[in-house]
């Protein structure tokens, strides 16, 4: 069997899902699982009506819940030329009578926990899923019987063993040749049965979670650009498609800001073996990259991705840094306060590390300080060079360097793996130092 999942902008309208029903189409002799996320922004907008009726305001939360409704009505009467059958009407009657209830909930109590969000979140892949799962004629699965995850609602560990269970149970039985099984990317759910969400984005991981669980042939990505690109393309927008990428460059792109891949997606897939394509949905005929075990793409460097805002914090302790033990205790008071570090970069008397903007600084600074001064530098971003010979490459750090000019790099990090050269610059000049860097490194590498 394959998984084929797509993104809000492959289903954002009507015309959009046809062309999804046409893929899905093609696929049937392979067994498909489809795979979906909610249409186009439904997201953000369910993320917008919770946030109002949290903030007390009913009418805007309601207002929200009818424009949303309407776009769903909308595509479901023209993919059905009008004639929506009743049982999806009333499907969607129930689910957008759910969301006004939960919206209400929220209001009255001016209250929005992360488990609220999750619930009133879960709409929108269960809306657009009844919609398509209709229009083809599929069978529809609640992601929530397979999908177990752990309770942090907003941000939920999938548990791959029961996954594995649940899928054989739930989802295997109804796959076969010639049709077409449709499940929601995103969401999941507790051992209780309380819904939960894998974080924004995380359709991609879903998807690669039930191909794992599934041993899938292949989990086909299919989203809005050609593949995985050799930089944002929305920054860079000479930016090329890749052919190939190792599971390694592949996954180091999404954890440092390649929005194209969830960041958790390929650890499933490496761990089955299975083959990730990513394709255009619009072409589906054009070129594509597949990421998998085989590849060796034996390329200095493959793409630069960026990820901002993060803050540097500079630890110094001329008193113990040079002492055994110093490293065990900074790193000791981050795990503790469960800060996770992304890049680290040690001198002398000070080491210098990146962490989330978001991270509540006050309690970190003060069980640091009980043993060293702590400079703070916010409004800054990494960006990363990923590729299999960054460092037996001689010259590319110089070269590195000089595209940037007078672009100030504060930080440098290069893993061991040789696969990933991480460079901090202000936020503010991420996108121009991605441009240089593309012109001179990019420019003939595919
Ligand atoms: P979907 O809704 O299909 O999940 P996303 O918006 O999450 O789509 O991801 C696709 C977008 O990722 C592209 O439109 C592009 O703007 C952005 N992107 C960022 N970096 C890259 C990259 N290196 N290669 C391709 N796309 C990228
Ligand atoms: N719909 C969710 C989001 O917008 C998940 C996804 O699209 O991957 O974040
Ligand atoms: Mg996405």
């Amino acid at each position: 069997m394959i998984v084929l999942k797509f993104g809000g902008s492959s289903v954002a309208d009507a015309a959009c899902m046809r062309q999804v029903a046409r893929l899905a189409e093609a696929a049937l002799p392979h067994a498909p699982l489809v795979v979906l996320s909610a249409m186009g922004k439904t997201t953000n907008g369910l993320f917008d009506a919770a946030k109002a009726a949290e903030a007390g305001d009913l009418a805007e939360a309601m207002s929200r819940q009818r424009a949303l409704m309407a776009a769903h009505r909308k595509a479901a009467e023209e993919l059905f030329d009008g004639a929506v059958p009743e049982s999806l009407d009333v499907a969607l009657t129930d689910l957008f009578g759910e969301l006004e209830l939960l919206l209400r909930g929220v209001a009255m109590l001016r209250e929005l926990s992360a488990r609220s969000m999750d619930a009133i979140a879960s709409l929108g892949e269960r809306l657009s899923t009844r919609i398509f799962a209709a229009f083809v004629g599929g069978a529809w699965v609640d992601a929530r019987t397979v999908l177990r995850t752990n309770e942090v609602f907003g941000e939920a560990a999938p548990q791959q063993a029961a996954i594995h269970s649940l899928a054989e149970m739930h989802l295997k039985p109804q796959l076969a040749p010639g049709r077409v099984v449709v499940t929601q990317g995103y969401i999941g759910a507790t051992e209780d049965g309380l819904t939960t969400t894998l974080g924004r984005g995380g359709s991609d991981y879903s998807a690669a979670l039930f191909g794992a669980a599934l041993g899938a042939e292949e989990v086909q990505i299919w989203t809005d650009v050609e593949g995985v690109l050799t930089c944002d393309p929305r920054i860079v927008p000479e930016a090329l498609p890749i052919p190939d990428l190792s599971f390694a460059e592949a996954a180091e792109l999404a954890a440092f800001g390649a929005k194209v891949l969830h960041p958790a997606t390929i650890q499933p897939a490496v761990e089955a073996g299975i083959p990730v394509t990513v394709r255009h949905t619009q072409k589906p005929e054009g070129r594509f990259t597949t990421i998998s075990a085989e590849v060796r793409s034996g390329r200095p460097i493959t793409a630069l991705a960026s990820r901002g805002p993060v803050t540097v914090l500079t630890v110094s302790s001329t008193r113990m840094l040079a002492q055994s033990g110093f490293l065990a205790r900074l790193f000791e008071v981050f795990g503790r306060r469960g800060v996770s570090v992304d890049l680290v970069a040690t001198a002398e008397v000070s080491v210098s590390l990146t962490v989330e903007a978001d991270v509540p600084l006050k309690p970190l600074l003060q069980d640091l300080s009980a043993f060293a001064t702590v400079e703070i530098h916010e409004g800054r971003a990494i960006i990363a060079a990923v590729g299999e010979r960054l460092k037996s490459t001689p010259g590319l750090g110089a070269r590195l360097l000089t595209a940037l000019g007078d672009i100030n790099v504060e930080m440098i990090s290069m893993g061991a793996n040789e696969i990933n050269l991480s460079l901090v610059v202000k936020e503010e000049r991420t996108a121009e130092a991605l441009r240089r860097l593309h012109q001179v490194l990019m420019g003939s590498a595919l």
